[in-house]
């Protein structure tokens, strides 16, 4: 049973993460050369999966003569332990290798797959921890290369001492409503013709709500009179949580800040219909992958 309403690609990772087990060395080895144990491979950011675009783990043995780097525990799946590893090198080396598998994105993994299928959610923590020890590996405090520790979940400084641990950074997105309709817009990064659900960056010391209200009110100069948490999503790129809201308005004016989004627009719940279904002949939405897609089909339906 899935513990979120609204379940989002990338949701519902289905592995116990079994933290009791990291701060134990001796288990560690000892489960990482069990026979049961399952390897994902990264390269460059892409996860081999197989031809359905299910993950294509491999085992110990496998992966001996591999060039591993970075090497976190994930979690138990039925008992199995599971890790994710950064394969080093030019994909040019690897080729035909794995004559069953392929390097895929995430984002091509979710779309082969066509549903918020769990093990997506596998592949999240694991191109989020990864890509953490690639652009982490230095201590912040004071500039010493910091070690591995707690299988993957701390990195530790050997000169002073400081503990480092993975972070998410968390995304507000929204739909403001107004009456019968929502707001939709359009930054430069997206294709020509669609049109998402305004998203920005928390900011320290914020709330959910009150940075939804300080987004909508910079990019669209739209006053928010409450905030409801409809959705939210771990997005590996490189390691965000977007939360998926509606946003009521006071008033339907619009002040574009004009360096973050292109164009804006108030859609009724019909033309969000068509548009969600690819039948509109005026604008497009993101798709089923992305939450505002979710966030979308909610507000209409
Ligand atoms: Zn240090």
């Amino acid at each position: 049973m899935a513990l979120q309403a609204i379940q989002s690609f990338f949701s519902g990772n289905p592995l116990d993460r079994a933290d009791h087990l990291r701060k134990e060395p001796t288990t560690m080895v000892d489960m990482l050369q069990s026979t049961e144990a399952g390897f994902m491979l990264m390269l460059n950011g892409e996860i081999l999966s197989d031809q359905v675009g299910a993950i294509h783990w491999l085992s110990y043995r496998q992966c001996a003569y591999l060039p591993l780097g970075t090497q976190v525990f994930l979690g138990l799946e039925d008992g199995a332990p599971r890790y994710a590893a950064e394969l080093e090198g030019e994909p040019a080396n690897f080729d035909g290798l794995f004559p069953d598998a392929k390097f895929r994105d995430a984002r091509a993994l979710g779309m082969k797959a066509g549903f918020a299928h769990p093990e997506l959610g596998i592949v999240a923590q694991a191109k989020s921890m990864l890509s953490w020890h690639d652009s982490h590996r230095f201590c912040a405090k004071c500039g010493a290369e910091s070690a591995l520790v707690k299988a993957g979940y701390e990195r530790l400084c050997p000169t002073c001492n400081a503990s480092h641990f993975p972070r998410t950074d968390p995304v507000v997105i929204m739909l403001a409503c107004h009456g019968d309709e929502a707001l939709v817009g359009r930054g430069p990064q997206l294709p020509p013709g669609y049109f998402s659900a305004l998203a920005g960056f928390m900011e320290p010391g914020e709330t959910i709500e009150t940075a939804v209200a300080r987004e909508l009110m910079e990019e669209a100069g739209v006053e928010a009179t409450s905030v409801q948490i409809i959705a939210n999503q771990p997005w590996p790129w490189p390691s965000s949580l977007m939360i998926g809201c509606t946003a009521e308005v006071k008033d339907k004016k619009l002040t574009l800040d004009e360096t973050e989004i292109d164009d804006a627009r108030w859609i009724t719940r019909a033309q969000a219909t068509a548009a969600l279904v690819g039948e509109s002949s005026d604008f497009m939405v993101p798709p089923p992958i992305a939450i505002a897609h979710d966030l979308i089909k909610y507000w209409a339906a």
